[in-house]
């Protein structure tokens, strides 16, 4: 085991990769008449991103399917590098890395399932949903107490906030 706390490897994050399915949604998809997908987003999660971003942290969306849902969501949120499609994840990642000049420990992955367990291993930082499978949640350094599409990556964000000690200042305007 690590000698460092969740808040000390928290502390050392500038990027957040999340994935997208039982993540930033509760897993579930929804099928229209005409094979389109509707999936649900979380404001509060949104908002969470958004300060994240604000505070000058870099986030970066990474699929194992591909939607156009997810990719309207990265729009509305601002969020410009969305990954899709990637069914192995860890290859990608070591590319975000290198194309960015970061080190692992100031990476944070939050997923839910087996094919995000390469990553969260590779990572500083490794998060999941409450919700998540079990095998991700004896991985994580981190686990929300709520679950995804429900308030776990506002909680992420916010945790990642206040270990590097920007919190107030992202927040100051509110209260
Ligand atoms: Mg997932």
């Amino acid at each position: 085991m690590s000698e460092f706390s969740p808040r000390q490897k928290a502390a050392r994050v500038k990027l957040l990769i999340l994935d997208i399915d039982g993540v930033l949604t509760d897993g579930r998809v929804v099928y229209d008449d005409t094979g389109r997908e509707i999936k649900f987003f979380d404001v509060k999660d949104g908002h969470g991103m958004k300060l994240l971003m604000r505070a000058g942290f870099e986030i970066v969306l990474l699929s194992g399917r591909k939607s156009e849902a997810n990719r309207h969501r990265a729009r509305d949120l601002g969020v410009d590098e969305l990954y899709e499609d990637a069914k192995i994840k860890l290859p990608l990642l070591e590319e975000i890395l290198e194309k960015k000049g970061l080190d692992p420990e100031e990476v944070a992955f939050m997923g839910d399932d087996l094919i995000d367990l390469p990553p969260m291993r590779a990572v500083g930082l490794a998060m999941c949903p409450a919700d998540a499978w079990d095998p991700v949640k004896q991985v994580a350094h981190w686990i929300a107490q709520r679950p995804g599409g429900h308030g776990a990556v506002r909680e992420a964000c916010e945790f990642l906030l206040q270990s590097s000690g920007k919190w107030e200042e992202v927040t100051a305007r509110y209260f």
